[in-house]
């Protein structure tokens, strides 16, 4: 586990904690959704960083609990092996 992550409100390249995210505000305005099929989704949630511009986004702690969503990315996804790129 990465301890350095914007999630803890400190901003990991800057050092900032002017970081902001949206985690339960409205879908409206943001970029809430990533598709994981043409059915399943997943629900993000932005961070930013107010100082720098750092953004980064994560699946919501509840949708990586979901077994369904997980498993059908396994399914359909590629495994990042590390390798080449391209
Ligand atoms: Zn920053």
């Amino acid at each position: 586990m990465n301890v350095e992550t914007i999630k803890t409100g400190k901003c990991p390249v800057c050092g900032s904690n002017e970081v902001y995210d949206n985690r339960g505000k409205s879908a409206a305005n943001h970029r809430k959704f990533l598709m994981v099929s043409a059915f399943k989704s997943f629900t993000l949630e932005s961070y930013v960083c107010t100082a720098c511009g750092y953004f980064k986004e994560f699946i919501s702690d509840e949708d990586m609990k979901n077994e369904k969503l997980i498993s059908k990315v396994k399914e359909d996804w590629n495994k990042t092996s590390g390798g080449k790129i391209g």
